[in-house]
């Protein structure tokens, strides 16, 4: 049985991942029982070192596209589960479409029995290739349903529907977070993203790969100030209509953020330009005016800051056996840990 706790249980779906580890750590050490629901499709159990023995932690293995375990009880839902990589939500992306629409849909009707107030993790990539910048909530996007990203653009879009679905039909407290780029420690080192990309290039004395001329622009949000948007934003009393973007509105050039990252690693790798992807957005940055005004939230983590932090993880972590273990769903556990 997992230990009682007065500030109530929080399932985290996708708490596996690297936004979700970290906010399983942030749920453990505030007080609350967590249950953490993940297949281990791009993440390992590694990511849960700090909480998997913690009396109030339990871990699942589950594909939320199926039907949630039976005897689940949860007081906060939070629905992480989806890659996030391009490389990685692109190899199967009927799976990538499932997990958002039918996934979503399983956690929100859990959400509604219980009575738990539900965090939807939403995406920038709801605004496409953005024609309106910055990118205000407001904006309906500029997405195209056909391509090789429409599998989580489209997918994360048919989750936000049905969220306001089932907050129009006044059946769950749903909040929607629209996250902008994050990065930090646990990012994995051959995730295919742009930070972790470049950081393990720099650290392994290898190329620097920029897709494009890598004059595309991105935003970069610690993951932090993530987790602190995401405890603002459930713990909010009124219901909120409409979905709130959170992210670090600084904007940098893709070959900025190569140089940032080949100096502060000290890095002698050259910088390589590869084909840019079919469908790469051009320009991202958010429009944080709802997060601050409703949610009194901004990021604080400062970009040289956070990179340091990230930059000392991969350090770290990258001996060989970081990529033995890295591949999708090879790294599997034998037991089911904990009870629900
Ligand atoms: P991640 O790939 O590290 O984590 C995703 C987790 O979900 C993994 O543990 C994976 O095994 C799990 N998962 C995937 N499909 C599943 C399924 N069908 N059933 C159960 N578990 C499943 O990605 P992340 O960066 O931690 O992203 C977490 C969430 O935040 C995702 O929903 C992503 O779309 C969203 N998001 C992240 C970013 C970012 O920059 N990190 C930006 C926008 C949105
Ligand atoms: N990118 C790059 N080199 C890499 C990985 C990514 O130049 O090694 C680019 C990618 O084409 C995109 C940006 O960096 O323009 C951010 O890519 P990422 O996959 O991290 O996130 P997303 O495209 O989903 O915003």
């Amino acid at each position: 049985m997992m230990a009682r706790s007065n500030r109530g249980t929080a399932v985290v779906a996708g708490g596996a991942g690297f936004v979700g580890s970290h906010l399983c750590d942030y749920l453990i050490a505030e007080g609350y029982r967590v249950v953490c629901v993940d297949s281990l499709l791009t993440s390992t159990l590694d990511n849960l070192n700090r909480v998997l023995r913690d009396a109030r932690f339990s871990f699942i293995e589950h594909d939320v596209i199926k039907p949630l375990p039976q005897g689940l009880a949860a007081d906060l839902v939070f629905n992480l589960a989806c890659a996030a990589s391009p490389p990685l939500y692109q190899l199967d992306p009927v799976h990538t479409m499932m997990t958002n629409v039918v996934g979503t849909n399983n956690l929100l009707s859990f959400a509604a029995e219980q009575g738990a107030r539900f965090l939807q993790a939403s995406t920038s990539e709801i605004y496409g290739n953005p024609l309106v910048h910055p990118q205000p909530e407001s904006y309906a996007g500029n997405v195209n349903p056909t391509g090789p990203r429409a599998c989580y653009d489209e997918g994360k879009r048919a989750a936000e529907t049905l969220c306001f679905d089932y907050i129009r039909q006044g059946v769950a407290d749903v909040r929607v977070a629209r996250i902008f780029n994050t990065y930090g420690p646990r990012l994995r080192a051959s995730d295919g993203r742009v930070v972790s990309n470049m950081i393990s290039q720099a650290l392994a004395g290898e190329p620097l790969t920029i897709y494009g001329d890598g004059s595309q622009t991105r935003s970069f949000c610690y993951v932090d100030d993530l987790i602190d948007g995401f405890m603002k934003l459930i713990r909010h009393e009124l219901p909120l209509p409409h979905a709130v973007n959170l992210g670090n509105p600084v904007e940098l050039k893709i070959a900025d953020i190569a140089s940032v990252i080949r100096r502060m690693t000290a890095s002698g790798s050259e910088i390589v330009f590869c084909p840019l992807p079919v469908d790469d957005p051009c320009r991202r940055r958010p429009d944080i005016r709802l997060a601050r005004e409703i949610l009194g939230w901004q990021p604080k983590v400062e970009l040289e800051e956070g990179l340091q932090r990230t930059i000392d993880w991969f350090a770290a972590a990258m001996h060989p056996s970081v990529d033995e273990h890295y591949s999708i769903g090879k790294h599997r556990p034998a037991v089911r840990f904990g009870s629900v």
